[in-house]
């Protein structure tokens, strides 16, 4: 089980965690994923870029399974890195 929230959790929770909706250890959780995955990194980038009724109709992230298996295997590699 890993401390880092999956890409999609990441991209799910996007838009509380923007508004500071979401308890503590889940906004520690994303914030450390949005350090290391360039990719929900600029997912929240978008996000704050939108005004706020674009929020609703928030499209599906375009991201194959694959792309996010890459992007997570990349952050917890990074991680890896950090903690050794
Ligand atoms: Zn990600």
């Amino acid at each position: 089980m890993s401390l880092l929230p999956s890409c999609q959790q990441v991209q799910t929770e996007l838009t509380e965690y923007a508004e500071g909706a979401l308890p503590l250890p889940r906004r520690i959780g994303i914030w450390v994923h949005l350090l290391l995955c360039r990719v929900c990194a600029g997912f929240l980038r978008g996000l704050r870029a939108m005004p706020g009724l674009a929020k609703r109709s928030l499209a599906p992230p375009e991201l194959t399974p694959e792309d996010a298996t890459r992007a997570l295997a990349e952050v917890q590699a990074a991680l890896k890195r950090k903690n050794s």
